[in-house]
């Protein structure tokens, strides 16, 4: 949703001024992705401004399918878009459109502009196309197909549409002008013939619409007031007009563009995640460490996260690199704010208690948040526990006088005070066990003999805990600009990207959590259930980010 006192940018001023001049009365936008994938961040900050314009200014957005090439277009990623949107928060003006609903009256569109004489089917080959287009600097040459009668063209026109010529033979082109200096206005394809089913329209159809054609038609035909796309359609924008202004079409939409997101150390496109996908770098279009809508949820980034970044770019009209870290800020906002706490131990050492009895269960109530008011959590404290192995040093060092050392001490989070006595080690000479002793009546509160421990730490019962493997993830790619110049993105995947840690303890009240919820594990970070943890016995969890960004962020 747009901040108020925010300036505003240079869509909402067009808006604005078409409000205030009465040109239009109500605003319709739209979300228009093509089902060649799933969406990513680029495609959140395009869902944030369409769907908040809309609400900002009292319109109308749509969802619509731009599924015009059933060679890559796909069910699955229609299934997969409509609930990324709806994972983000937003709700579309009544039911998801489609651009294939709308094929019968392209198709009569085409025929009519036949009739005009501003179409025509040209028998040239791609290649012979291409070599007629001209340059930057040279015009193109007509078509010898440019003059023919509107019979022939309607009729070769009907015979591409029916399946009755091969695939490359022919095209069906606007007439307009091979000499324009805007290359996309010299004689551009409407139709192309590709033999092959659609998996809404079925077979009918053996030629299928140029985005260029059909785009507008689909914004016209829905009454779109303003369609809001990517800068690279800039130079398509007169031929975007001269299709609306040479059809009889029920409304008038204009195009706006504004600049792509982009994020370092990441891919924002959709064939490039395809890739990376299909070739098994990744585990699926939700892997974690993709800047897809769905890794984020299974990663356990909260849509308002999402939503808070995208307000927070500029709509201008230049492409935007904006740094990973940015992102990571609202990340970090909104779950130090927000996420409730809880306890794991990463790498586990026992400790044993050893003046309690065996068998000994307590159950300490634990706040779930230190200032939320989201109740508290029973931790069962027991006479074997694990801390981490990080915070217990065989010898004591005042560097490092916040660990637990034998003769030193340290507070349990919401719990005791312990003392270490001695420890155990393993024959390669790992310590696997700290004998240690409870100080009594140091349940929230000091020492009686007031000898204060410098450290908490973190902690989980041993006997009554829950076993999980947490995979902590870094940048998928170690060069902060992966597809850039002649780089092969493939090549600069961080090897070192994912790093699981197996047999790790969680809190007994971890147990039973929601998938894809984030809670803070206190001095770790954050972490959420994996959506792929049900079927097996041990639970995974995520990282969803670490508690601070990294020195190399800072410095940066
Ligand atoms: P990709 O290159 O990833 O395939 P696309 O532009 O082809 O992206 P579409 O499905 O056609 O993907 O995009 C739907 C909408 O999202 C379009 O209006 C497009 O302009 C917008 N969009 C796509 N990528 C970005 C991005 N990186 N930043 C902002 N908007 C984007
Ligand atoms: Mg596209």
């Amino acid at each position: 949703m747009a901040d108020d006192n925010k300036p505003l940018n240079f869509i909402q001023q067009a808006i604005s001024g078409d409000l205030g001049t009465g040109a239009i009365t109500k605003i319709v936008t739209r979300f228009p992705p093509e089902p060649n994938g799933y969406l990513h961040i680029g495609h959140a900050k395009s869902i944030c401004l369409n769907f908040g314009l809309a609400q900002q200014f009292g319109g109308n957005c749509h969802l619509r399918f731009d599924d015009t090439n059933p060679e890559k277009e796909s069910e699955e990623y229609v299934q997969a878009i409509i609930k990324d949107v709806q994972w983000l928060g937003f709700q579309w003006h009544g039911e998801v459109r489609y651009a294939s609903d709308y094929f019968d009256q392209f198709y009569a569109w085409a025929q009519h502009l036949v009739c005009e004489k501003k179409a025509y089917v040209c028998q040239l080959s791609s290649e012979e196309m291409r070599k007629n287009r001209g340059t930057l600097t040279a015009p193109g040459t007509n078509s010898p197909f440019r003059e023919s009668s509107v019979e022939e063209s309607l009729e070769l026109l009907e015979k591409m549409k029916d399946g009755d010529v091969a695939e490359g033979s022919m095209t069906l082109r606007a007439k307009i002008d091979m000499a324009s200096p805007n290359i996309s206005l010299r004689d551009p394809v409407m139709y192309r013939i590709k033999k092959m089913p659609h998996h809404r329209a079925g077979d009918k159809w053996n030629i299928y619409p140029a985005y260029d054609f059909a785009h507008c038609l689909e914004d016209a035909i829905e009454g779109i007031s303003h369609s809001v796309c990517t800068l690279e359609f800039t130079s398509n924008r007169p031929l975007y007009d001269w299709f609306i202004n040479s059809l009889p079409v029920p409304s008038k939409p204009r195009q706006f563009e504004f600049g792509r997101l982009n994020l370092n150390y990441s891919v924002t496109s959709k064939r490039k995640l395809k890739q990376l996908v299909d070739g098994n770098y990744v585990d699926g279009w939700d892997d974690p460490r993709l800047p897809t809508i769905s890794g984020l949820r299974r990663r356990g980034v909260p849509a308002v996260a999402v939503r808070n970044f995208c307000d927070s770019l500029a709509v201008a009209k230049t492409d935007g690199l904006v740094d990973l870290s940015q992102f990571e800020f609202f990340i970090r906002d909104e779950l130090n704010k927000n996420a409730p706490r809880a306890m794991a131990v990463l790498h586990p050492l026992k400790v044993v208690i050893t003046n309690l009895p065996e068998g000994h269960l307590e159950q300490l109530p634990a706040p779930c948040h230190h200032e939320l008011q989201l109740g508290d959590r029973n931790l069962p404290f027991t006479r074997e526990i694990y801390i981490d192995a990080n915070d217990f040093k065989e010898e004591y060092s005042k560097k490092l006088n916040k660990k637990l050392s034998p003769g030193r001490r340290v507070r349990l989070r919401h719990c005791y005070v312990i003392e270490a006595d001695d420890y155990l080690k393993n024959e390669t000479g790992d310590v696997i066990q700290v004998n240690a002793t409870l100080v009594s009546e140091t349940l929230g509160k000091d020492p009686i003999d007031g000898i204060k421990p410098k450290g908490v730490v973190h902690w989980v019962s041993a006997t009554n805990c829950v076993d999980c493997d947490v995979y902590l993830y870094d940048r998928l790619f170690s060069d902060p600009l992966p597809d850039s110049g002649d780089k092969d993105f493939l090549e600069m995947i961080e090897k070192e990207s994912l790093k699981i840690l197996t047999n790790c303890k969680a809190e007994r009240s971890l147990a039973d959590v929601e998938i894809g919820v984030p809670y803070q594990f206190e001095r770790e970070g954050y972490f959420c259930k994996d959506s792929h943890s049900g079927d097996s016995k041990k639970i995974v969890f995520n990282q969803t980010i670490a508690l601070r960004s990294s020195w190399t962020d800072i410095l940066s």
